[in-house]
């Protein structure tokens, strides 16, 4: 049975040799400081039998046609691009945003595509790696990580210019038998609770930067792999439970310590040619999951942005509705994006569709500066009572509660209990460790504004518009 229940996933954690430090010292996978981030990836195993997920999320392996998830999947179709975008509003609604497992989908697509088209140029074996590493990662329902952004030091250096070539992650050595890498990559999410590092280049490579054009598979707790995790979650509730305050996440500086890799699970190694190819298909196929997520987190913005309003007794005041259509206007023109990118795709080589980068590049951009406005609207409507509201503590205190419960009031008809939840709700998701991760994690993840623009003008046809102005104007050159 290729699907796996939680309960599967988190043995095998428990399982694995200890390599992970948080704040300050090192922990087992089972440390309860990680619960809330796992319990985000069990989520996603547990959505295989959710009535309103479980036809999104179920699939089938085109390899041995058994059901897996979909977090494990290829995207050999329009529709599976479509069902990927979909699968990733729904699933974002449940854990009130990343659900962080689309990843190593993501990157699981764009090593599919890249290594078919070396072995085209090249005569390597890569694709083959590839399909034997996607039959156990399908077969076993694996968790991988995308080790993808190096460290990268001097950013206006390339990476055989830094001072210390270990500032991106590089091939120190090459045996019958495999390769050693050393360096790190920054900011990986997942990096305590995956099975897999999966590992690609951070951006195209020279023909003197072989050694940096490396992309591998290794089980996280492999010798010589140390991960360096900064755990985020919110607040802890005492009584008043709420689904969003089980999940959280854990990002990572993931070090690379002269880490031996077998050569069955090297799917680049040398090909400088191909390195931004890879950075850049995986880029493409993540922003258009942004296309997904990034709809699902300004839905919350919205709701949230709407309730108090209508608790506030100002619901249906002309400045809040107003606002309320610009968040409708900004996650629909993001989802559309996504769409547009789908239906456009491209059928690769190796069988892939990669959905269409100039428009997963324009959702992502679109969504990635409007993140901090969308939360403008939020607070702007919300008051000030996030960052000030009593803790939990003091409204159960019997000496405290009582007034609390009589001064928060809002619209007649409104319970205290209502208000305080979406209070609290706000004050968690907005005015917290975990709403300024997010935040950050909406301007840079998938990679940063900049990085969109960029991508966009590498596609367009401005050549074309300049000549339809010319054919207008009767220029004739
Ligand atoms: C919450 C979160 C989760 C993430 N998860 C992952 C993950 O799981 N895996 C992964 O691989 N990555 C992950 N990322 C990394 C993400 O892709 C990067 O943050 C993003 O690509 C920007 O890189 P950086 O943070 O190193 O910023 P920098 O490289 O420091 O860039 C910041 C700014 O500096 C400027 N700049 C940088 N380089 C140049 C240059 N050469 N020339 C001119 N200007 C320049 C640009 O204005 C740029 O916007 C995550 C990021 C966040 C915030």
């Amino acid at each position: 049975m290729a699907i796996k229940t939680s309960e599967e996933y988190f043995e095998r954690l428990k399982r694995m040799k200890p390599n992970v430090y948080a704040h300050g010292k090192k922990i087992g996978r089972d440390d309860p400081i990680l619960e809330l981030p796992i319990n985000t990836l069990k989520f996603t195993f547990d959505a295989v039998n959710d009535p309103e997920l479980k036809d999104m999320v179920v699939t089938h392996s085109h390899l041995t046609g058994e059901k897996i998830n979909r977090f494990t999947s290829l995207n050999l179709s329009i529709e599976d691009l479509y069902t990927q975008q979909e699968m990733k509003r729904k699933c974002c609604h449940r854990v009130g945003g990343c659900t962080q497992r689309c990843m190593a989908v993501d990157t699981m697509n764009a090593i599919g595509v890249v290594t078919k088209e070396i072995d085209e140029a090249k005569g390597t074996q890569y694709h083959d790696n590839f399909l034997e590493f996607l039959k156990y990662y399908q077969a076993n329902d694996l968790v991988g990580s995308t080790a993808m952004s190096d460290v990268k030091g001097d950013r206006k250096s390339r990476p055989s210019q830094q001072e210390d070539p270990d500032l991106y992650v590089h091939v120190v050595k090459k045996t019958n038998k495999g390769i050693v890498v050393r360096g790190a990559k920054n900011h990986i999410t997942m990096g305590p609770y995956v099975d897999e590092h999966l590992v690609l280049p951070t951006r195209s490579m020279t023909k003197e930067e072989g050694d940096w054009a490396v992309s591998f598979a290794i089980p996280a707790d492999t010798d010589g792999v140390r991960i360096i995790s900064r755990i985020v979650t919110p607040r802890r509730r005492i009584d008043l439970k709420a689904p969003y305050n089980i999940y959280g996440v854990a990002d990572s500086v993931v070090v690379f310590d002269d880490v031996f890799v077998p050569w069955d699970r090297v799917f680049m190694c040398g090909e400088w040619e191909f390195a931004g190819r890879l950075a850049l298909t995986f880029a493409g196929f993540h922003r258009h999951s942004y296309c997904g997520c990034k709809p699902a987190v300004t839905d919350i913005i919205m709701g949230a942005t709407a309730l108090v309003a209508e608790y506030s007794g100002v619901g249906n005041a002309p400045h809040i509705v107003d606002e309320l259509t610009e968040l409708m206007i900004i996650a629909e023109l993001v989802y559309a994006s996504g769409i547009a990118a789908a239906a456009k795709a491209t059928k690769t080589s190796s069988g892939i569709y990669t959905p269409m980068f100039v428009y997963s590049n324009t959702g992502r951009y679109l969504a990635g500066t409007n993140i901090y406005h969308e939360y403008d609207i939020l607070a702007s409507i919300a008051g000030g009572l996030p960052s000030t509201l009593p803790t939990e503590e003091d409204w159960l205190n019997p000496k405290t509660g009582p007034d609390l419960e009589k001064y928060f009031r809002r619209k007649p008809g409104i319970s205290a209990e209502k208000l305080h939840r979406i209070y609290r709700f706000i004050s968690d998701f907005s005015c917290s460790a975990i709403g300024g991760w997010a935040q950050y994690a909406g301007v840079h993840g998938g990679g940063s504004p900049v990085m969109e623009k960029i991508g966009i003008r590498s596609e367009y046809d401005l050549e074309s518009k300049k000549q339809i102005v010319k054919y207008l104007a009767g220029i004739k050159d």
